[in-house]
């Protein structure tokens, strides 16, 4: 039997890896997929910008700015990226410190200097075109198995399976996934089960579907069963326990620390410091930080002027959350050459900016709302 007629023979619910899909209360996968489908056709989303497209240069980037990021949230940030950097050579060209500054406010900023590498290494080592394969995808800086096969599917309309955050929540819950997914193993077998569920037809349609899902229906907490069109299946809701799933044994334990950030001014110009290349906020422009407001305030009283301490921020990073203790210390707008020496001596490296030009470099989000941009 030649390998097309192998292929047509296979079992409809058998997927790429060869797995069986697990039946969601006695639905096959590919009936499961295909509700899925028709959903979307009818209810999902079609109308982002990066829908309307099989570029992969921007799905990809849209893929990079969705991780753990919310669609609305993206949306101005695609449309600036798209409009400065229509073409990947204009990205892999740009100089990093533009990139970040464009980047600024979206957060995890890894993903904005993978982004740039990632654009040099297509530029360099692919010609300036994405590979079509998820499995070559997924070895560019960046590129996660997710992200590899959106942009496979969505650009070159490959078969490949997705399990983000959300997807693992509608898949676990509709199979009765019960597994420890901190455990890698149990991760496997899901990657497996997504890859067995993959339709033979209607990918892009599909894989949006369960996008659409996880976003809007399958809710963390409260899903809105009634709106889904695979609720008749899902083995979570006919127990009444969806939010049980995913189960995960291994929560992320969230931090606490605080910091105390400096604004000194002097006419319209402040102090900034460029944060080191690793850590948080790694390469923006930032405030000077210290453990505390009263630290600086410390400092700051061998200063001439007046400052006062402005309202804390909460800021939630992934892992930890970040108290900050902004304090704002205006120096005299006439300072004798050497006094003002003297204070920079007592300051982390860095630079004065004007404060307009300061809200045209790579900011942290938090600092930016701080002064005002
Ligand atoms: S029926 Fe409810 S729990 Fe099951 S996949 Fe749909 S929204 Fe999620």
């Amino acid at each position: 039997m030649s390998a097309a007629r192998r292929a047509a023979a296979a079992p409809p619910a058998a997927g790429i890896s060869g797995a069986p899909a697990l039946a969601a209360r006695d639905v096959p996968g590919q009936a499961l997929a295909a509700r899925i489908v028709a959903w979307q056709r009818r209810h999902g989303r079609h109308d982002l910008p990066w829908q309307r497209t099989r570029d992969p240069y921007r799905i990809w980037l849209s893929e990079v700015m969705l991780q753990q990021t919310q669609v609305a949230t993206v949306l101005p940030y695609y449309a600036r990226f798209v409009a400065r950097f229509p073409e990947l050579h204009a990205l892999a060209a740009a100089p990093l410190d533009e990139v970040l500054a464009l980047w600024s406010g979206l957060g995890y900023y890894r993903r904005a200097r993978l982004l740039h590498r990632c654009a040099q290494a297509v530029r360099d080592a692919h010609g300036g075109r994405f590979p079509h394969r998820a499995a070559q995808l997924a070895e560019l800086p960046g590129i996660g198995r997710t992200t590899a096969a959106a942009i496979a599917v969505f650009a070159f309309g490959e078969r490949a399976a997705i399990l983000d955050g959300n997807v693992e929540r509608v898949l676990t819950r509709a199979l009765g996934f019960g597994a420890d997914l901190a455990l890698a193993p149990a991760r496997r077998a899901l990657w497996a089960q997504a890859e067995a569920l993959l339709p033979q037809r209607g990918i892009r349609a599909y894989t949006q579907g369960l996008m659409d899902l996880g976003a809007s229906v399958c809710l963390a907490r409260r899903p809105r069963c009634e709106a889904c069109p695979i609720a008749g299946a899902c083995v979570a809701a006919a127990q009444g326990r969806a939010e049980d799933f995913p189960a995960k044994s291994r929560r992320l334990r969230r931090g606490q620390r605080t910091s105390g950030l400096l604004w000194l001014a002097q006419r319209d110009a402040l102090w900034l410091v460029q944060r080191p290349a690793v850590g948080v906020w790694a390469g923006l422009w930032s405030l000077p930080d210290a453990e505390s407001a009263a630290a600086w305030l410390a400092r700051a009283q061998a200063w001439p002027g007046r400052g006062a301490a402005l309202p804390v921020v909460e800021h939630a990073l992934t892992h930890f959350d970040w108290r900050l203790e902004p304090l704002r210390w205006t120096l005299p707008a006439r300072l004798p050459a050497a006094a003002r020496r003297a204070i920079e001596a007592d300051l982390p490296a860095g630079r004065w900016v004007a404060r307009d030009d300061a809200l045209a470099l790579a900011l942290p989000a938090p600092v930016r709302r701080l002064l005002g941009g």
